[in-house]
């Protein structure tokens, strides 16, 4: 059974072709980060290889070795921002797509974060994509096509995962998850519609500790001095070197920046921070619409940059810059 929840027509289109056996040499999934697309990418694999009934079975040892990353002929990797994926990674991938599947009936390979590419691997890519080997299926996952090579997207089948209405996911949590309806709610819309978020939020409390801890800071930095300020892009600058963490801190000062917008323009039971309502109205009435929506536009562009490379630390100190705030703007 197909575990994407909410993909029916890209599930529908999938099914199809395997049942005409005319699949595709490879495939482009599209779309925000915890949408669904890796689990997308594992169910295809095990659909193609499973020895069950309704495949993908999830049941068959094909299907159990694939989820559990322990099959020969499905091989995965990512990368991470920062780290452009070199040619060698690519050869490396080239040797074993010259090899025959193992055991299964199509090899496989995933390719998460694939707009990581540098440019020359992306080429040699290619060359392997315009020559394919038989039973041989690439699945590429990005959720910033406009980084890839067009020659690359062009190759490629593309399948679009778009986020989910925020009361699928809270029916969704409620019914399958058993989630009481408040933290259903809460999660739903804390996830901007990506399902892969609400689960993880559930099984990994330290999501939503991390955003308390976010928020108490954006509410310290909004009366802080500058010099404070600059201390403070400069943590941040250090772990977004380190790790991938700096993106998710960003991605929640977007939903608060979000919802104070929200919040100053009259709509607060629209917001996605249900549980801050009352700091939200507090803040809000100390900012102006205008320099909410235009801070709004400055962290959507921190995000574009950082996925560019820019220097993370630049781009740190300009937002803290940017930031409005009362006392700030006394100093
Ligand atoms: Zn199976």
């Amino acid at each position: 059974m197909w575990q994407v929840f909410g993909q029916e027509s890209i599930i529908t289109l999938l099914n199809h072709s395997i049942s005409k056996q005319s699949i595709a040499h490879a495939y482009l999934l599209v779309g925000p980060r915890h949408v669904g697309k890796t689990t997308l990418a594992r169910n295809l694999s095990q659909a193609l290889n499973c020895t069950g009934h309704e495949p993908p079975c999830g049941q068959c040892s094909v299907c159990q070795r694939i989820i559990e990353d322990k099959h020969a002929d499905v091989i995965s990797t990512s990368f991470a921002p920062g780290q452009k994926a070199g040619i060698d990674d690519i050869r490396y991938l080239q040797l074993m797509a010259s090899r025959p599947p193992y055991e299964g009936k199509y090899k496989v390979f995933i390719i998460d974060e694939a707009e990581h590419l540098s440019t020359e691997a992306a080429n040699s890519l290619l060359k392997i994509m315009e020559e394919p080997p038989p039973r041989i299926v690439w699945l590429l996952l990005t959720s910033e096509e406009s980084l890839l090579l067009p020659t690359v997207i062009s190759r490629c089948q593309k399948l679009i995962l778009k986020p989910l209405p925020v009361q699928t996911i809270e029916d969704i949590l409620t019914v399958s998850y058993s989630v009481e309806p408040g933290k259903a709610r809460l999660l739903a819309r804390l996830s901007s519609g990506c399902i892969g978020w609400a689960i993880t939020a559930l099984k990994n409390p330290s999501l939503l500790e991390n955003r308390q801890q976010e928020i108490s800071k954006i509410s310290l930095l909004l009366t802080s001095t500058v010099e404070e300020r600059f201390a403070y892009a400069q943590d941040l600058s250090m772990q977004f070197q380190r790790q991938k963490s700096a993106s998710e801190i960003l991605a929640n000062w977007l939903a608060w920046w979000h919802d104070l917008l929200l919040t100053r323009s009259g709509q607060p039971t629209l917001v996605a921070n249900l549980d801050y309502q009352k700091t939200l109205a507090e803040q809000a009435s100390s900012l102006d619409i205008g320099e909410i929506s235009k801070y709004l536009t400055v962290l959507s562009l921190a995000q574009d940059y950082l996925m560019k490379n820019v220097n993370p630390r630049l781009v740190f100190e300009s937002l803290m810059l940017d930031m409005p705030g009362k006392e700030f703007a006394h100093v």
